[in-house]
């Protein structure tokens, strides 16, 4: 069962016009929500299920900088700045806490990566740094691994995913926005071939602007509006635990393991070598894309040939604006969690760190993530159709960056400056 978050009054019945519509209530639709209100920008946000149901509420919360392609950094640095703010500027607690990111490696191979990492990011001014096997006893006692060392980025850190979400949206409601939920939507309107509204499922929206930040659903979205945006589902599947005394504040990920401590002093553990990929149609279609990505990597992608396909199949591809839609037949997508890759992680985490054998598991799901073949996001307009912009594929690390990437996706909408450079994020270099 997936996390719940804080159930907020969103409102009931869908203006006839504003100036942006958003599509999608997840972290990212909710923060440019937000901006765009603080600006005085009339916006609309349309959630075809329930605010963050889908990968913002069951992300692990983690916040870093570290192992980021080097063009993805600057967005990064940008929302630890704006994470620290958050509570104070949307009145509520987040679960913020910059409390230092671990990763351990167990060959000198993994190492090397990591150098090669740090060498790639060299002059972005991180404090990120190798550690020895003796430092990680110290950052994250109780370990009995053998490791060959570590990366550490200690103003790396996480938040809480329910926590943040509900805070945003109720910010964003409190300074003007207007967030509808169970209103999934079709299409898109044009007039001229410029955006000019959208057709719900409960009519239209005339509009100036449309963001679209639906997650795992935009390439379904875009691709009825004959538009490409290449992003595969990726499953990942995590687990909760009772509080427990355990290694300390730090975040920690090992090859086949992960731990983060949370805010109700319980665990939030996964796989993390982990990920189940679904055979679906786009597995076909853009499976090729994907190699160099891919490649060494193998070993944690777990092809699952089964339900998934016929869904895919039975939820069509096209559609016309009076027809029911993809978005109306799935209101929250909720893949079931892997009992046995749940079950692995807890028994490599408990060989490495003995205190988590005691752990009493409390909760478990999974979520599904939208990977670009770059695994950088797409942030920008649709060169197509004027009017439209994009904040969407983050690939499985979009709640850290989430403040910034709203932001940047706010600013260009309304045309103003960048909050960083936006060029790394463009549709049009796929
Ligand atoms: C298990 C798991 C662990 C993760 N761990 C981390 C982590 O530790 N750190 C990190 O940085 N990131 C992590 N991520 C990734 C992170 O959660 C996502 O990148 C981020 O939440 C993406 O936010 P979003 O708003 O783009 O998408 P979503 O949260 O998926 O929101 C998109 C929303 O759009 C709605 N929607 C779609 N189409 C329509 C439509 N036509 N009409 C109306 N509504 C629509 C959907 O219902 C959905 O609510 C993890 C993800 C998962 C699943």
């Amino acid at each position: 069962m997936a996390p719940l978050i804080p159930s907020i009054q969103t409102c009931l019945d869908q203006p006839q016009a504003t100036t942006v519509v958003i599509i999608g209530a997840g972290i990212i639709g909710l923060t440019a929500a937000l901006v765009l209100a603080e600006r005085g920008i009339p916006v609309v946000v349309l959630e075809k299920g329930r605010i963050a149901g889908e990968q913002s509420s069951r992300n692990q919360g983690w916040i870093r900088k570290m192992n980021r392609s080097a063009p993805d950094v600057p967005l990064a640095q940008a929302s630890d700045r704006l994470w620290a703010d958050l509570p104070a500027r949307v009145g509520a607690e987040v679960g913020y806490c910059p409390c230092g990111i671990l990763y351990v490696a167990s060959s000198d191979s993994e190492m090397a990566t990591y150098q090669g990492w740090l060498d790639s990011v060299g002059d972005l001014e991180l404090d990120s740094r190798l550690v020895t096997a003796t430092h990680i006893q110290n950052l994250a006692p109780g370990g009995t691994g053998t490791w060959a060392g570590g990366l550490y980025t200690p103003s790396d850190g996480r938040a809480e995913p329910t926590l943040a979400a509900s805070a945003i949206a109720r910010a964003a409601m409190a300074k003007g926005a207007v967030i509808v939920e169970h209103c999934a939507v079709r299409t898109l309107s044009l007039s001229a071939g410029k955006v000019s509204g959208v057709v719900t499922e409960r009519g239209e929206i005339r509009c100036e602007q449309v963001l679209l930040a639906g997650g795992v659903w935009s390439r379904r979205f875009l691709g009825n509006q004959g538009i490409d945006l290449p992003t595969l589902p990726l499953v990942a599947s995590i687990l909760r635990t009772a509080p427990l005394q355990g290694p300390g504040e730090i975040t920690v990920g090992a090859p086949d393991c992960s731990f983060r401590k949370r805010r109700d002093g319980g665990y939030t553990i996964s796989h993390r070598g982990v990920l189940a990929a679904p055979l679906t149609l786009d597995s076909l279609l853009l499976g090729l894309r994907y190699l160099p990505v891919l490649r060494g990597q193998w070993k944690n992608i777990r092809l699952s040939v089964g339900r998934e396909l016929l869904g895919d199949l039975a939820l069509g591809r096209r559609w016309q604006a009076k027809q029911l839609s993809p978005f109306e037949r799935v209101r929250t997508l909720d893949p079931p969690a892997d009992p046995q890759v749940n079950a692995e992680a807890l028994r490599n985490l408990a060989a490495a760190w003995p205190v988590f054998k005691g752990a009493v598991v409390k909760q478990a799901w999974s979520g599904m993530l939208d990977v670009t073949p770059d695994s950088l996001p797409v942030i920008g307009p649709v060169a197509e159709v004027p009017g439209l912009t994009l904040a969407t594929g983050f690939s499985g690390h979009g709640f850290g960056t989430a403040p910034a990437a709203g932001q940047l996706a706010a600013d260009l909408v309304c045309a103003s400056e960048p909050i960083v450079d936006p060029a790394p994020y463009r549709l049009d270099r796929f």
